[in-house]
């Protein structure tokens, strides 16, 4: 870099793990570069914006975000990017409708970030305003041999695979990620091995679809196996696995090793046959609740949690009342609803009509959460007046007089922390005395 004063680069980031996770790629691959990270937006001279594309409300976020900058860069010189799925899927016509961005670079382009912002930098300082646009896909691109500045805390993600094959007709993922690649293994436990030496207690394990995961004579199943015997991590998540090829192996792991989290989370995305078929998921209604038996059947205390979608197109009220009954039938720990919003690109926005009215899909989403409400309220009932194992995160959200914590199932448990504080990172016993559809309350 060739610039009068170190630049100072402030990121934030939207959506999914996986943009958190590549969030502390960018970090460590521009710090590596000689920029320096800021939590201050005021003292920054790069805001970066990591996006999100997967649905209408994310992108309408993001563009309010991006009004607040526009005063910021009318007040002093400064460097706007637009990282993540929204700036791949969107591409040049972002930058044209939002013209405060100086530099575009998708999911699969961050290495060569440092050169666009340091570009963007001097050319401001001569007083051009060009713009750089990285935002080829890659077939190859695993950010192998860059180590995540992920600066502390209790969970690390890592990202195992990038990308998916499976086009969902009504997913973004494979045109904004690109083709499914997989890491290799032995970097991920590298990676699994530093996070321990710094202090995590739990990984987190990101893909698309992690039950394609292939390296060599490597699956997924192995691989977590692995990574769950790495030395000073005491819990292994994982997210998420397609129902179409769940494997037994990966099955039994859960359910045999103690340090793989007994929580699946387990996309149904809808009820109805023809929806499902319309979908592209490749999978029945039948097929999901056989394997949300085979799962409960080996794994008995498992905790199961999905995503559903309400009002794809042509969804009629018969095929909306097939996902209400599997709701009732699969009896889920909680599910995150949304409303279909049409994507750029998808199958689902060439081939079908996004016809059903948002009242509509929004009735149905209303009644589809007040339905898991009841069902997430009796399953967590049921803890009551049992003792379960929590792993610390810090204060709880809504009170700073509350702790909050994990069970091994990934629900959230709340205690006075009067009763006793304990640092995040800390296992400890709660005996649940009371709970909500959200929460448990333990002493
Ligand atoms: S499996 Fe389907 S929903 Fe999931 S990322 Fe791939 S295309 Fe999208």
């Amino acid at each position: 870099m060739m610039l009068k004063t170190i630049p100072h680069v402030h990121i934030e980031t939207f959506g999914c793990q996986m943009n958190e996770s590549d969030s502390e790629l960018v970090r460590s691959m521009l710090k590596q570069e000689g920029f320096v990270f800021t939590e201050d937006r005021e003292r920054a001279d790069v805001v970066l914006v990591n996006t999100c594309a997967i649905r209408e409300n994310a992108h309408n976020k993001i563009y309010a975000h991006l009004s607040e900058l526009r005063a910021l860069k009318k007040q002093r010189p400064l460097v706007v990017g637009v990282l993540g799925c929204m700036a791949q899927n969107l591409k040049s016509a972002l930058a044209e409708k939002e013209p405060l961005i100086d530099v575009l670079a998708g999911p699969d382009t961050y290495r060569q970030l440092p050169t666009l912002l340091a570009t963007a930098l001097e050319d401001q300082e001569q007083g051009l305003f060009q713009k750089g646009f990285a935002l080829d896909l890659s077939e190859y691109e695993t950010y192998e041999g860059i180590m995540p500045d992920r600066g502390c805390g209790v969970n690390a993600w890592i990202t195992v695979m990038r990308g998916c094959d499976n086009f969902c007709s009504f997913c973004v993922v494979p045109y904004t990620r690109g083709r499914e690649r997989s890491r290799d293994p032995r970097s991920v436990l590298l990676e699994a091995r530093d996070a321990s030496t710094r202090g995590f207690r739990q990984i987190t394990l990101l893909g698309q679809n992690v039950n394609s995961y292939r390296h060599e004579d490597w699956d997924f199943a192995k691989l977590i196996t692995a990574v769950a015997d790495t030395a000073g991590i005491d819990r292994v998540r994982f997210t998420s696995p397609h129902p179409k090829d769940f494997p037994s192996a990966l099955i039994e792991a859960i359910a045999t090793h103690p340090k793989i989290c007994k929580h699946i989370h387990l996309p149904l995305q809808a009820g109805s046959d023809r929806i499902l078929e319309l979908m592209g998921r490749t999978y029945s209604g039948a097929e999901y609740l056989a394997l949300v038996d085979r799962i409960r059947h080996t794994i008995p205390h498992v905790v199961l949690t999905t995503d559903i979608i309400c009002g794809f197109c042509s969804e009629s009220d018969e095929d909306f009342r097939a996902t209400a009954l599997m709701v009732e039938q699969a009896q889920f720990d909680s599910a995150y609803i949304f409303k279909y919003s049409e994507r750029k690109h998808t199958i689902a926005a060439r081939k079908y009509t996004d016809d059903v009215p948002d009242r509509v899909k929004g009735m149905r989403v209303a009644q589809l959460v007040e339905t898991q409400r009841r069902i997430t309220l009796e399953r967590n009932r049921r803890y009551i007046g049992k003792a379960m194992e929590v792993l610390v995160e810090g204060d709880a959200t809504r009170s700073p007089t509350q702790g909050m914590g994990k069970t091994d199932g990934n629900i959230t448990v709340v205690w006075d922390k009067s009763t006793g504080h304990s640092q995040p990172g800390a296992f400890i016993t709660k005996h649940v005395f009371d709970a909500s559809a959200a929460t448990l309350y333990g002493k």
